[in-house]
C-alpha cells in the first residue's frame, strides 16, 4: 500500500490544477495523481489521413485519455463566464466561480499561454442584431490559446508539477473504497494508494466508471440530461463579422415548433472538425489552431438541442448513445450531409458532396442525417440555421455541411456540498465527471476550490 495526503484520479485540467494549488500553497505535501493515459509527449491518435484514415478504437484514445486530459488537443478556449460550461457557481457562488476561472487564467497566462488573445463576446451592436432575429447572444471572455499554444501551457505546467507529485500514467484506478478512515484506491493490476484525501476527476471518459465509485461509495447520483445534434461547417466567412469581433460566440435560440433550446456551440474559425471517441462510440467535434499556417477556409461549430428526462426514465446517456450508435452503424462512424440535400429528403452522396462549394474538413461518409437523428431535434436544428441565416447570411446555404451526431453527454450529477466533497468523507469529485462542470475553465476552477478546501482542513 502506497501513502499519501491525497490521491488524485484522473489528469485533466481538473486534476492538474487541484495538484497544482496543493503543491504551491504546501510542498510538503505526498501527492499522486492516477492517470489511465499516457503522458503527453506520448500522446498519439494514430489517424494520418493515410494508412489510418478513421479511429480504430485504440484500448487507451490518446485524444480523451493521458495528461491534459480531454482538453490536450482540444481548442484550449478558457471561456470565462457563468452562463454557460457548467454549474459551478450554483455550488460555491457567482463571484467565487468567476474569481477562480480569472485565477486559473492568470496561472495559463503564466504558464506560457499569454499571448493568447481575450476575447470579450460583448459586441451591442451584434448583441441587438442577434436579439433582432429571435437570437441570444450569451456573455462571456474567453482566452484562446488554440490547440498548439494550450499545449505548450501543459508542457509547462508538466515541467512544474513532476518533480513534486508523483505521476503514475498507464494506471488506471478500478475500485475506490474507505479503510481505516482513509480512501483506498486500487488499480487495474492491484496495486494499493491510500489518501487521507481523494479527489476523483475522471472526465467525460470516466464517467461510466464514477458511475460505479459513486454506488460502492454510496454517494447519491442522477442522471437527466443530453445534448444531441450536429456540427456545421460553413465558409470562414459565413460567420467572419462574429467571429472577428467574438471569436466564440455562444447563441441560444428557442424554437417555434417546440420550445426547444438549441444552443451554438464550440466554434471554431478556420478549423478542423474532427472525430470523437467516447467509450468506442464516435461522434464529432472540431477545434482551430491559433498558427495561422494551420488554418482552414472554413469556420465549424455545433448545433445542440437539450433534451431534459423526467420519470420514469434517467438513462440520459443511452439515448444519447443509441442514436450516436444509429450514425455509426449507417456510416461507419461519422455521416456528412448537405443542408441542401437534407431540405430536398435526399442523402449526400460523395458526388453531391465533392460538387459543394465548402470543402469538407473531415472525411466522413456521406449519408442522410434525417436516418439517426430523431424528428424533434432535427426540427429544432434545421429552424435554428434558418434563424441564423438571417445573421450569418448563406448559413441556410444548399453546400452548409452537417456532421452527425455531435453529443454532448452530461456526466450524471453526483451529490457534492459547496466544497465538492461528497457524503463520503475526504471524497472530492470536481470537473466534468461530477456533472458539475463541462468545460476546460470550469474544471479547472472546480480542481482548485476542492484543493483550497483540503488546505483548510489540513491548517485546522
Ligand atoms: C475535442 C475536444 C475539444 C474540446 N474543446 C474545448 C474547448 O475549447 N473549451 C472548453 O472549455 N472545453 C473543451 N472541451 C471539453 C474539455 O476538454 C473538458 O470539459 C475538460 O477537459 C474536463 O476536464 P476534466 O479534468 O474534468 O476531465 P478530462 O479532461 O476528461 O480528464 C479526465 C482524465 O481522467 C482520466 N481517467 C478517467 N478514468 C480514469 C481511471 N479510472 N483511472 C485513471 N484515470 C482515469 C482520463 O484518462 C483523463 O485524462 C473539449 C473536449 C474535446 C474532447
Amino acid at each position: 500500500m502506497k501513502n499519501y495526503d491525497a490521491v488524485i484520479i484522473g489528469a485533466g485540467p481538473g486534476g492538474i490544477f487541484s495538484a497544482y494549488e496543493l503543491i504551491k500553497n504546501k510542498p510538503e505535501l505526498k501527492i499522486a495523481v492516477l492517470e489511465k493515459g499516457y503522458p503527453l509527449n506520448k500522446r498519439h491518435c494514430p489517424i494520418d489521413g493515410e494508412k489510418v484514415k478513421s479511429c480504430i478504437s485504440c484500448k487507451v484514445c490518446s485524444i480523451m485519455n493521458g495528461f491534459g486530459g480531454a482538453g490536450a488537443f482540444s481548442d484550449g478556449k478558457y471561456n470565462i463566464t457563468n452562463e454557460f460550461g457548467g454549474n459551478l457557481h450554483e455550488y460555491i457562488g457567482k463571484k467565487e466561480a468567476e474569481d477562480l476561472m480569472e485565477y486559473v487564467d492568470a496561472i495559463n497566462c503564466e504558464m506560457g499561454g499569454a499571448d493568447a488573445r481575450l476575447y470579450a463576446s460583448e459586441d451591442p451592436a451584434i448583441f441587438k442584431e442577434c436579439l433582432q432575429n429571435d437570437l441570444h447572444l450569451l456573455k462571456a471572455k474567453v482566452r484562446h490559446l488554440g490547440t498548439d499554444l494550450n499545449y505548450i501551457v501543459l508542457e509547462n505546467l508538466y515541467a512544474l508539477l513532476k518533480d513534486q507529485v508523483d505521476f503514475y500514467f498507464e494506471t488506471s484506478a478500478e475500485r475506490v473504497f474507505k479503510e481505516d478512515g482513509k480512501t483506498v484506491v486500487e488499480t487495474s493490476t492491484g496495486e494499493l494508494f491510500a489518501g487521507d484525501y481523494c479527489i476523483l476527476s475522471s472526465g467525460r471518459s470516466g464517467s461510466k466508471w464514477m458511475e460505479s465509485v459513486c454506488e460502492g461509495l454510496g454517494i447519491p447520483t442522477q442522471s437527466s440530461r443530453i445534448d444531441i445534434g450536429v456540427r456545421v461547417e460553413v465558409p470562414f466567412e459565413t460567420f467572419s463579422h462574429l467571429t472577428d469581433k467574438l471569436y466564440e460566440s455562444k447563441i441560444v435560440y428557442r424554437s417555434k415548433k417546440y420550445q426547444d433550446r438549441i444552443r451554438t456551440f464550440c466554434m471554431n474559425p478556420h478549423g478542423v472538425v474532427v472525430n470523437e471517441n467516447t467509450n468506442g462510440i464516435i461522434t464529432v467535434n472540431g477545434h482551430s489552431y491559433e498558427d495561422p499556417s494551420m488554418y482552414t477556409d472554413n469556420t465549424n461549430f455545433a448545433l445542440l438541442v437539450s433534451s431534459h428526462f423526467t420519470e420514469p426514465f434517467h438513462e440520459s446517456n443511452q439515448y444519447g448513445e443509441s442514436i450516436a450508435r444509429l450514425s455509426n452503424m449507417l456510416g461507419g462512424g461519422v455521416i456528412v450531409q448537405r443542408f441542401g440535400d437534407l431540405i430536398r429528403g435526399q442523402r449526400s452522396t460523395e458526388d453531391r458532396i465533392q460538387s459543394g462549394f465548402v470543402k469538407p474538413t473531415l472525411q466522413a461518409t456521406p449519408g442522410d442525417l434525417s436516418l439517426v437523428i430523431p424528428k424533434r431535434q432535427l426540427d429544432d436544428i434545421i429552424e435554428m440555421i434558418y434563424a441564423l441565416d438571417k445573421v450569418c447570411p448563406s448559413t441556410a446555404s444548399d453546400d452548409t455541411l452537417l456532421y452527425g451526431v455531435e453529443v454532448k453527454f452530461y456526466n450524471m450529477e453526483v451529490e457534492v456540498d459547496g466544497s465538492l466533497e461528497t457524503k463520503s468523507e475526504g471524497v472530492y469529485v470536481i470537473g466534468d465527471c461530477s456533472g458539475v462542470t463541462h468545460s476546460l475553465s470550469h474544471a479547472s476552477a472546480s480542481g482548485v476550490h476542492a484543493a483550497r478546501s483540503i488546505l483548510q482542513k489540513l491548517a485546522l
